[in-house]
């Protein structure tokens, strides 16, 4: 057994230690430690940052597959056919193309190759014939229609109550058929109206923003019964939120995707936004207060900027990814309490509050999302994955984008915005005593100068997508 004395002298020497180590680095034991300098403290700025730059172009999960696999460009357009002796047709074939994988003229419009062949066996389509590859068509090659002995009236009934937000199962009671084939009817309609999408939405010039992302209530929780404070605490990994952007001006619906909240979808919606804008437009850009957006348009919405020398020596500095000198973007940071909004704040992340407020001014606007907010509302209402509780035919994420697809196009070309209407030079009479007619009704994609004219159900439908962009029909 080690004796007590044994144990008293070490807690002497390590006392002795601590009075040496103490006297060798200038402190004294029960005193304040000197302050570290005279100065008194600066009171930390509250002003932002100056943002100087990264010296890496943030990076883009979609801009990098596209720089490894280019998008394979559009073929050469053929000569248009020369016109033949024959009498004049009459028959419209000018948003028709050939489908023959074979042919030259394969996906063009407006090259004259067409004949109208009339009905065969009297069949309601018409049918073409291309006399390039003299292979026959009909008219509804492509389109949701082909190879369905279903009329076409019910189909497009059936998709447009979808398109209005009757749940799948209500739809196939109502016109009675099985809830299946209804949604075998959406899953062929959204492929085409996906189609549709891209091929109307691009060059866009805008001069305004706006994005969001909303949550989607998959399970049997009812829309109202959680807030979006709390459904964003429970849904934060939950793959389901609906990001949407749109123009305010022409309340033009520009992207919708759904994912999850985080900064990868941010940057995807972020790309997408960039990919159906004309190359020069920049527009401004008005977010809720979420972070992950500034990152998703830096690297679309940036360049490369060389730093001015600071001294005479040493190396030159790194150059710095910068925003573009015309991007502005701010946000609408909102606080919450007990589920109700208890302060709005307005957050300028690029380019200054004058500028911004310069923009809005134009439209007699303010720092806003009131819009973005508004469409959303519309989306909870018309897609009912999202809006209320669902069937379970529709629960996954698939059906989700199937319903946002018919969505997407319905509110664009289908259904004329009240706030859009243009007064007419002159009052068209109605049939029956009705008052006159003063308005002229208009749809987004009329608004943002995409079409002349307010598309039915069935036009949108039958439309012939082709394989790629037409010179001449933009
Ligand atoms: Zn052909």
């Amino acid at each position: 057994m080690v004796s007590h004395l044994f144990y008293y002298q070490l807690a002497v020497l390590v006392l002795a230690w601590l009075f040496v180590m103490l006297h060798v680095t200038g402190s004294k034991p029960g005193l304040p430690a000197p302050p570290i300098s005279a100065q008194p403290k600066r009171p930390r700025s509250t002003a932002p940052k100056l943002f100087t730059g990264l010296t890496q172009r943030p990076p883009c999960a979609l801009c990098e597959r596209e720089t490894v696999h280019p998008n394979p460009s559009a073929p050469v357009p053929p000569d248009p056919m020369p016109p033949t002796n024959r009498r004049p047709r009459t028959v419209d074939t000018s948003r028709h193309f050939c489908p023959h994988s074979d042919c030259d003229y394969r996906g063009w419009l407006g090259l004259n190759n067409l004949r109208a062949n009339g009905h065969p066996n009297g069949a309601p389509w018409r049918q073409f014939q291309c006399l390039s590859c003299l292979g026959y068509f009909p008219e509804h090659h492509g389109t949701i229609f082909h190879g369905k002995q279903a009329a076409v009236e019910l189909i497009v009934r059936v998709l447009a109550c979808l398109a209005e937000g009757l749940g799948i199962r209500a739809t196939a009671r109502v016109f009675e058929v099985a809830p299946h084939t209804v949604l075998q009817w959406l899953v062929e309609a959204a492929e085409q109206l996906r189609a549709f999408s891209a091929y109307f939405l691009c060059d866009l010039h805008l001069e305004q923003l706006q994005l969001d992302e909303l949550y989607a209530v998959l399970r049997d929780r009812k829309a109202g019964e959680i807030s979006d404070e709390e459904a964003l605490k429970r849904l934060e990994r939950s793959p389901y939120w609906v990001w949407t952007a749109m123009d305010p001006q022409s309340k033009l619906l520009v992207v919708v995707e759904v994912g999850s909240r985080t900064l990868a979808m941010a940057q995807r919606v972020g790309h997408q936004v960039t990919e159906v804008l004309a190359p020069s437009c920049v527009p401004l850009c008005l977010t809720d207060g979420l972070k992950d957006y500034a990152t998703a348009l830096l690297p679309h919405f940036g360049q490369w900027m060389q730093p001015e020398r600071r001294q005479e020596r040493g190396p030159t500095p790194k150059p710095r990814w910068i925003p573009l000198p015309e991007l502005l973007y701010a946000q609408v940071v909102k606080s919450y309490r007990r589920r109700r909004i208890v302060g709005v704040t307005h957050r300028v992340v690029f380019g200054t509050r004058l500028a911004i407020e310069q923009v809005l001014a134009a439209c007699s606007w303010t720092i806003n999302t009131a819009f973005i907010e508004r469409l959303n509302l519309d989306i909870r209402q018309c897609v009912a994955a999202v809006g209320r509780r669902v069937n379970t035919l529709c629960q996954g994420e698939t059906g989700l984008r199937d319903q946002l697809a018919l969505f997407h196009v319905y509110h664009n070309f289908v259904l004329p915005h009240a706030s859009l209407r243009q007064r007419l030079p002159l009052p068209e009479a109605t049939s029956g005593s009705g008052s006159a007619k003063v308005w002229r009704p208009c749809t987004p994609a009329m608004a943002a100068g995409l079409t002349n004219h307010v598309w039915s159900l069935k036009e949108v439908l039958c439309y012939r997508v082709p394989p790629w962009p037409q010179p001449q029909v933009r």
